[in-house]
């Protein structure tokens, strides 16, 4: 999907830009935030990176977010989560333009989404959905389970599932019975950060297992929610890292491209 990309954006007229805000120190953050300028030089998309100091005040992010919204180089915004406790992130999220908000997290495009008319879905769901559909694996009419029901991640992709006519459940701590119900999965799809809590006894035959889970476990070793022993049952199951992960920066890229050309008005989606 990268090399499809870099060939779209290469015979644009005009250069694709994308603008990275980091607040604050946090080690993983910094981490993500690094990849996603990678993955956009490589693909011939134009970052503006900006850091800001753990203690830097809100004005100064929402004056940020405003002047780049202003800004015609910059077709898309992102600012990286978690923001510092001192930071209202519902704020900063809101602040962005909704077509130039290309993670999807503000509530215009969440809002578009539960009517099942998407603009700009949020990249790790609909990273999800790209891996099912590039992979010839139909969603209409299956029992889909998603562990998980944040605002990023669970909630969008049980509703892009919904919106693809599967019948979903959607489980989270206070679920009862969860282990059955993931027993009764065509796919299913964990999104609670816990490390190896999806095992094999909880999944059906011949399943599809999407990890999305980052965790770490005892030995400090990145993986998934998903056990290993999950591969004995699963018709796919996704790697952590290498799954999820990828698809997520790549859904980034993606979407900077469309909210590019929406604003352009060179193509229609
Ligand atoms: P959140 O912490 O916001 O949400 C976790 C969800 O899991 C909550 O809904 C919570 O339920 C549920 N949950 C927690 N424990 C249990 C349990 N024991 N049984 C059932 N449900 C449980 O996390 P995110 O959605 O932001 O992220 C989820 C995971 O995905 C993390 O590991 C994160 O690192 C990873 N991630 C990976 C990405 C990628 O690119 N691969 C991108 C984004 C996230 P409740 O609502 O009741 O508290």
């Amino acid at each position: 999907m990268r090399e499809e990309l870099k060939e779209k954006i290469a015979a644009q007229a005009k250069k694709i830009g994308l603008a990275v805000i980091l607040v604050g120190d946090d080690p993983a953050s910094q981490v993500y935030v690094r990849n996603k300028i990678k993955a956009c030089e490589e693909v011939g998309i134009f970052s503006f990176a900006y850091r800001l100091p753990q203690d830097a005040k809100e004005s100064e992010l929402l004056e940020l977010i405003a002047s780049l919204n202003e800004d015609e180089r910059v077709h898309g915004i992102l600012v990286q989560l978690p923001l510092p406790k001192h930071i209202d992130t519902d704020r900063a999220l809101k602040a962005i333009l909704p077509e130039k908000d290309v993670d999807g997290f503000g509530a215009e495009n969440l809002g578009l989404l539960a009517k099942g008319t998407p603009a700009t879905v949020s990249c790790t769901p609909f990273g999800v959905m790209k891996l099912l559909e590039r992979e010839g694996i139909s969603v209409a009419g299956k029992r889909a389970v998603v562990l998980g029901r944040s605002n990023i991640v669970g909630k969008p992709m049980a509703m892009l599932l919904l919106n693809a006519d599967a019948t979903v459940t959607v489980c989270h701590s206070k679920t009862k019975m969860l282990k059955e119900i993931c027993a009764e999965a065509d796919i299913l799809i964990s999104a609670i950060g816990k490390a190896n809590f999806v095992t094999e006894d909880m999944i059906k035959e011949n399943a599809v297992v999407i990890d999305v889970g980052i965790n770490r476990n005892e030995n400090g070793k990145l993986c998934g929610d998903v056990h290993p022993s999950a591969a004995n049952k699963a018709s796919y199951l996704t790697p952590v890292p290498g799954g999820v992960g990828p698809m997520t920066i790549t859904m980034l890229l993606w979407n900077t491209y469309y909210a590019a050309v929406r604003r352009e008005n060179v193509i229609s989606r």
